[in-house]
Order: C-alpha cells, then sequence, then structure tokens
C-alpha cells in the first residue's frame, strides 16, 4: 500500500517513546470484550477493561439494541441542535434526571467530550479553571481549549486548592476526578463542593468510574460523599464504563445546560449518539437501579475485597480504595512491563499505565475488577502474582 515519506520529527518521536520503553500500541481483540477475551486465537482472563458491572454483554441490552436500531435506524443523523435530538433522547435524559436528582442532562457521544465541552464554555480569560493534577485528560484539553489561566492542585490537597484559588481576583471553576482513573483513588467531593461554595466558584465533578459502582443506588461519589445538585453544579458521568456501552453527560441545572447549549461547541458541532445507543443506556440505567444492579454492585465489591486482602502480601503498595480500580504501583516502567509480559504468558491480561499517561516513576499495573470476575479468575491472578513477584524480588 503506497504511504507518504515520513518526516524526520515523527520517526525521532517514535523512537524517543520507544528507546525509554514508552511506545503505546493497538492491539485487536476478538469480542466479546470483557474478562474473557481471546487475541489472535490464544484466550486470556482480563483484568483491563471498564466494564465494572459485566453489563456490556448483557444479553437483554445486546437485544434492547438490536431492536432499537431496527426501530429507529443506525444514526441520529444530525447534530442535537438541528435535528438529531430524538424523543429517546429525551426519555433517557428524564430517566437521568430522576436518578441522580438534577434539574437537567445534556448527552455526548463520549466522556472527552462531556468534560471538554464543560469545561471549555465555564472557563475563560476572566474565569480561571483550577483543577486536581492528576484529573483525567479530558478535563485538562477542557481547559487548554477556554484559554482561561490554568492552575493544578496536589492530589487530593484541599489547601492546596485554596491556595491556587486565592492566587486569582475572579472566581473560576474547580474541578475534579471522582474516582481517579489511573489510581482508583476517590476525591474528597464533599470538602472541595464546600471551598468552591465558599468562594463562589463554579465545581465540576467528573464521576466516569464511580457511577454505577459505588455510593447508594450506584449514584456514585455523589452519593457516597452526601452531595447533592446544590454541592455539586456540573456532575459529568459516562456511559462507557460501569454502563457497558458507550457515551455520556453533563448533569447540571436547567439555567446551566442552556448556557452549555448555546456555548460548549463539542456539544453543538457534533452528531448526537445513535438512538439504539441512547435505548441500550437507559435499559442499562435500568439494570443498574434493580435488584440485578444491586447484587452485581456486591459481587464487584467480593472481588474488591478478596483481591485487596491477597494485596497485603505483596512487595509494592496498592491504593486505599472502594472503587474498581486496583493499581498495583510498581514505579519502574521496565519492570511494570515484564510483570505485565510474565501475566500474559500465564494467559492474563493486565496493562502496564506508564509514563506520560501516570507521573515519571510511577507505573503501574492497572487492574481492574468486574463483577463478572469469578472469585476463581480474582485467585489466579493473585497466584500468578504471587509467583511473579516472589520470582522478580528475590
Ligand atoms: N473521565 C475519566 C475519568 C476517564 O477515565 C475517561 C476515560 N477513560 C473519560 C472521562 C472519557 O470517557 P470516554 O471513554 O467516554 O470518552
Amino acid at each position: 500500500m503506497p504511504a507518504c515519506k515520513t518526516p524526520d520529527w515523527v520517526r525521532d518521536a517514535l523512537n524517543e517513546r520507544r528507546a525509554h520503553n514508552l511506545l503505546r500500541r493497538v492491539r485487536p481483540i476478538t469480542p466479546p470484550q470483557s474478562t474473557h477475551v481471546s487475541i489472535a486465537g490464544e484466550n486470556f482472563v482480563s483484568f483491563c477493561s471498564n466494564d465494572y458491572l459485566g453489563l456490556a454483554n448483557h444479553p437483554d441490552l445486546k437485544q434492547v439494541m438490536a431492536d432499537a436500531a431496527i426501530k429507529w435506524g443506525v444514526g441520529s443523523g444530525a447534530s442535537h441542535l438541528v435535528t438529531g435530538h430524538l424523543d429517546i433522547h429525551v426519555e433517557l435524559e428524564t430517566a437521568l434526571s430522576d436518578w441522580l436528582g438534577f434539574e437537567r442532562i445534556l448527552l455526548f457521544s463520549t466522556g472527552y467530550m462531556a468534560n471538554l465541552a464543560v469545561v471549555s464554555a465555564l472557563g475563560s480569560k476572566q474565569r480561571p479553571v483550577v483543577m486536581d493534577k492528576l484529573n483525567h485528560a479530558s478535563l485538562i484539553d477542557g481547559a487548554r481549549l477556554s484559554e482561561a489561566p490554568f492552575r493544578r492542585y496536589l492530589h487530593n490537597d484541599i489547601d492546596s486548592a485554596a491556595k491556587l484559588m486565592q492566587r486569582f481576583d475572579s472566581p473560576g471553576v474547580l474541578a475534579t476526578d471522582g474516582v481517579f482513573s489511573m489510581d482508583g483513588d476517590v476525591a474528597p467531593v464533599a470538602e472541595l463542593a464546600q471551598l468552591a461554595r465558599q468562594n463562589n466558584w463554579l465545581f465540576v465533578v467528573d464521576d466516569a468510574h464511580g457511577l454505577g459502582c459505588i455510593g447508594e443506588d450506584g449514584r456514585g461519589v455523589l452519593a457516597e460523599q452526601g452531595c447533592t445538585a446544590e454541592d455539586v453544579p456540573f456532575l459529568v458521568g459516562t456511559f462507557g464504563k460501569a454502563f457497558g456501552v458507550a457515551g455520556a453527560f453533563v448533569a447540571c441545572s436547567e439555567d446551566m445546560a442552556n448556557y452549555l447549549t448555546q456555548f460548549a461547541r463539542p456539544y453543538i458541532y457534533t452528531t448526537a449518539m445513535p438512538p439504539a445507543v441512547a435505548a441500550t443506556v437507559l435499559a442499562s440505567l435500568e439494570i443498574i437501579r434493580s435488584s440485578e444492579g444491586y447484587a452485581r454492585r456486591a459481587r464487584l465489591a467480593d472481588n474488591i475485597a478478596m483481591f485487596r486482602e491477597r494485596a497485603k502480601r505483596w512487595p509494592f503498595d496498592v491504593m486505599f480504595s472502594n472503587s474498581a480500580i486496583q493499581p498495583i504501583l510498581i514505579g519502574d516502567s521496565a519492570l511494570a512491563m515484564r510483570v505485565s509480559k510474565q501475566l500474559e504468558s500465564a494467559r492474563i491480561l493486565c496493562t502496564a499505565i506508564r509514563p506520560p499517561t501516570v507521573p515519571p516513576n510511577t507505573a503501574r499495573l492497572r487492574v481492574t475488577l468486574s463483577a463478572e470476575h469469578s472469585p476463581a479468575d480474582v485467585m489466579h491472578l493473585c497466584d500468578t502474582l504471587d509467583l511473579i513477584f516472589n520470582d522478580e524480588c528475590k
């Protein structure tokens, strides 16, 4: 296949990553993709997926998506503001409002876009943005797009946040992940909400990894920390993780939703999510709120507890968290890669996450647990890690 000549700067950038063991690669996975996957004909138990409740292959949801595609087609055909905002989107928005107790919901095709939208529309040259150092890239990119003065505080450190906010003359936007995607720990949302309110700042929480999994009724970190829409004026959630589908939302007040509809470019200039996706997310929400959802959360919690108990034996730190993300902090990138490769030889998938995705010298194995893992799957991972760590650390 003919290709254009590669410029030297592209080769240099790739070689630099390769030299530091940091080259990212994409591998095709044979579906279904969740806890048990196949790559090039080999079967693996996977601890990489964000399908925390095991809904991505739920037979009822697959049927809902197929039926909805037959009924409404495979695409929405336009942006929300043109003719892409369909009845099923409204139904999903209403159900999410009811679940979370926010006046309005705006739907997005990805969580990346939802964060980009909310932060880029709220921040401005006059309204600074202050956020946690370990926030997701999409919140950071939203701040960059907004052209707002932008500072990041020390991870989960209220004093550091307060100091940075005081540096600005006018109030701005404070933002945090609810559950941090690479560390799995939980933000002090209630305290940050108080700080924002006292200083008249807007507050955004991205609970991509908490919603569906933790808090009463699966309502995430807000529910877990007793916060409401009054404390947290903007809540972002995604549907590609515990919901098992795709897409995202921003929950906020009526006025703020109207504002975002006018000024959030990633909401305005893009095709609305396909109706079959909206219908499937709605059905997934029904499961999350049902006794089946409760049972799935309980199975996930059991798997987390089992893993954490075994992790006490290992010579590496694990984070203190009740989330499905349970990273093992290896430190050295080459060692993290080696452990990941050895797991793979034992038919276990667990990605090594390295800088620049995480700070220097904090390479880790990002173990994600799911309600779909059996206790035997979790034991198999732990037994294998026992052997690898014994060998590597003797
Ligand atoms: N926020 C957080 C905290 C995330 O971890 C991610 C994705 N990993 C996103 C937002 C983006 O969500 P999506 O995959 O739906 O774009």
